[in-house]
């Protein structure tokens, strides 16, 4: 079984869990490099990072706009910070936010604009420039959870605005298991948020082991003999933690978020930046090969071709996603729909958002987006090609098939 998520973990990384020495300092001090930002603050998750970026800039009672095609825990830190989320549809033709509807949405109220890069691919950072010289009153913050460095035209996403936000779960580009990262290049800000950190972090021992471990099981359970049987297991909820982190009714976190990582997440962390961008020319290489092999069968299914793109997920866009999903699995293949969901619909979100929208490309995308397993060599992505060149051309003849019955 090939799953669609399988951290780049090598046998150095799990035994740096149980037991490097890294400390949190130096794991900063090599993202920041990394992401060639003067700083990097750790936070124990992105959604901290960001409800502390958002305090330690003193907002409150403020709108934040942001995408309406995005993970839901960025709307949950928005309100959890006392300010109100200002969703905006997406782009039509492609996955970011539709920053002409954000421009509009800008009123006195509004404090920033969370410039997401969803699936890796970079958000226009020339629109945002024009943006931001209209309306100085508002910051631009990169949450860079799926694109970690991605390049608009050769200039790192990251480095476009006041600060970015990073997460480093297991299912991100890079991991330190858990964590999230701000970077800056403002010294004020990064030692506001030093500050900040201090006030309201904890440091517990215990929280090395247990998550050494975790990323074991992560590990183990994500590497394709064991998948099958971890799919099969995780119907019973035993995987829940690291597929599902979220509940839809609820806007709340995890209960450790304000528990500081430590230096099993931190060495981790260092051995994943190092390799970083090595990794992410992996990703590039595949997602070419992708390409290359769907092109001539599925061309309208292909997401643009756009330089300088990540490609955290790399994506499809069908007319029947869970068929997909459903046939490939049957088939030895993990295809996933990673955002099927438009978050001012979410029953928590309903009231919140009333009067805002509507957003039909959005759900357009929850529609239409098929996220295929982007990692392994190319005989993984064989498999991968197959499997999904069978299902498509299944689907056309039972198409052609019912079109005729029809007529
Ligand atoms: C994963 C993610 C985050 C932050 O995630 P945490 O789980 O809180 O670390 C933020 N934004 C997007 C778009 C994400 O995918």
């Amino acid at each position: 079984m090939i799953p669609r998520l399988r951290p780049q973990l090598t046998l150095c990384d799990l035994v740096a869990a149980f037991a490097g020495r890294n400390s949190v300092e130096e794991f900063e001090t090599v993202f920041a490099e990394t992401m060639q930002q003067a700083h990097a603050v750790a936070f124990p998750y992105g959604r901290t990072a960001q409800l502390l970026l958002l305090e330690a800039m003193g907002l409150k009672d403020r709108e934040i706009i942001l995408p309406a095609y995005t993970c839901v825990v960025v709307a949950h830190a928005i309100v959890l910070s006392g300010n109100r989320p200002v969703f905006i549809d997406s782009e039509p033709g492609g996955f970011n936010m539709d920053l002409d509807l954000a421009e509009a949405a800008v009123t006195e109220r509004t404090a920033a604009i969370m410039a997401t890069s969803i699936h890796g691919y970079p958000v226009d950072l020339d629109r945002l420039d024009a943006i931001r010289e209209k309306h100085p009153h508002v910051a631009i913050l990169q949450d860079c959870a799926h694109s970690f460095a991605a390049e608009w035209q050769g200039r790192p996403v990251q480095k476009a605005g006041l600060a970015a936000i990073f997460g480093l779960n297991v299912s991100k580009l890079m991991t330190s298991i858990f964590g999230g990262m701000i970077t800056t290049d403002d010294n004020e800000l990064a030692a506001r948020l030093r500050e900040i950190r201090s006030r309201h972090l904890m440091r517990e021992g215990g929280r090395n082991l247990g998550r050494a471990v975790y990323l074991t099981a992560a590990a183990a359970a994500l590497s394709p003999p064991v998948f099958g049987m971890v799919k099969r297991i995780s119907e019973m909820g035993l995987i829940d933690r690291f597929i599902r982190y979220y509940d839809e009714s609820l806007i709340d976190m995890p209960k450790d978020y304000l528990s500081q990582i430590g230096r099993a997440e931190a060495s981790v962390g260092v051995r994943q930046s190092r390799r970083y961008r090595v990794n992410i020319q992996r990703r590039r290489d595949l997602a070419a090969y992708y390409d290359a092999s769907l092109g001539d069968m599925m061309p309208n299914a292909l997401p643009p071709l756009i330089d300088g793109a990540t490609y955290s997920h790399y994506v499809l866009r069908v007319d029947d996603p869970e068929t997909y999903c459903s046939e490939a699995l049957r088939r030895g293949v993990e295809l996933g729909r990673l955002i099927d969901y438009c978050v001012p619909d979410m029953p928590s979100y309903r009231e919140l958002a009333r009067g805002q929208g509507p957003f039909p490309e959005t759900h357009r995308l929850n529609r239409t987006v098929l996220n295929l397993p982007i990692w392994g060599d190319k005989a993984k992505a064989d498999r991968v090609i197959g499997v999904v060149k069978d299902i498509a051309r299944s689907r056309l003849v039972h198409h052609s098939s019912a079109y005729t019955k029809d007529h």
